[in-house]
């Protein structure tokens, strides 16, 4: 099993992980930039950190034959910060970059005005440097802030194909499938969807613009729930192509949208050992 997870912040997670989730099959990982939990008091501190999802992490993912692609965002919840608010100048250096896949993580946290306008600022970046865009939404009034969301993603003029709003689940679902906007679902241990539930949506909607990721992070989280819900699929009665439209064709296929998404040396990089480094196709020299 192939496995590309769309969304995850490697940066909250241990090198334990990486070996894990290589173990497991994932051979690729978008990283969008988030909220950290310490609120950030300077725009200059997202300097550093947008610096480590284009050079630190993708280098800490290859050791174990990792392929790392990051977004680049004001995330919704600090959007609020006016300390923060600076950012958004700092953007355009960012989205040239060859390992920037996307515009993201964007969208609403509370809806509040200011968050607004970073949203619509950020589409409007995206459409600029011709980028697709990681929507994520509220976990609260999760409804009302779809509806929203996909409004405000009309009115930008992006083309629905290249957005995918995130964190989605069966009050949301058929809002967005009906938008054209691709679907991001985040499988979690006690929150958000499982693997079963996850099951369930594929099954009445089909894996058409489908994408499912772990959105691992700081909190309780797993990275292996991307395999767990291919496997779920598997027991279900889901194909093998199935699985693989779903946990890898999908992602490359939005994320490829970008121009960027280069996986050409990742047969060279499975072939590396994760307990050694070594390479296998050169026999460890
Ligand atoms: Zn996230």
């Amino acid at each position: 099993m192939r496995i590309f997870d769309p969304h995850i912040h490697m940066t909250s997670r241990t090198t334990d992980d990486y070996e894990r989730m290589a173990a497991a099959g994932v051979r690729a990982v978008v990283e969008p930039a988030f909220w950290l939990g310490q609120p950030r008091t300077s725009a200059a501190s997202f300097t550093d950190y947008f610096d480590s999802l284009i050079g630190w992490e993708p280098f800490r993912a290859g050791q174990f034959g990792v392929r790392h692609f990051a977004t680049i965002a004001l995330n919704p919840k600090e959007a609020n910060d006016p300390r923060c608010r600076p950012v958004l100048d700092l953007l355009p250096r960012y989205l040239d970059k060859d390992a920037v896949v996307a515009v993201g993580e964007i969208g609403y946290d509370s809806m509040t005005p200011e968050e607004d306008e970073a949203f619509a600022a950020q589409l409007a970046l995206a459409v600029a440097y011709e980028l697709p865009a990681l929507v994520h939404t509220p976990h609260r009034d999760k409804a009302r802030g779809c509806e929203r969301t996909l409004a405000v993603v009309a009115e930008s003029g992006i083309d629905a194909g290249r957005v995918v709003v995130d964190h989605l689940n069966e009050v949301t679902v058929k809002l967005v499938r009906d938008s054209g906007c691709w679907l991001g679902f985040s499988i979690y241990p006690d929150t958000k969807m499982t693997p079963q539930r996850m099951v369930e949506l594929l099954r009445e909607y089909g894996t058409d613009r489908m994408l499912v990721n772990s959105a691992a992070d700081w909190g309780r989280s797993d990275p292996l729930l991307t395999r767990a819900t291919g496997e779920a699929m598997l027991a279900a009665g889901c194909s093998d192509d199935d699985v693989d439209k779903v946990l890898w064709r999908n992602p490359v296929e939005f994320y490829g949208q970008s121009g960027r998404l280069d996986l050409s040396d990742l047969d060279a990089a499975a072939a590396v050992d994760p307990q050694t480094g070594n390479s296998i196709l050169r026999g460890g020299s």
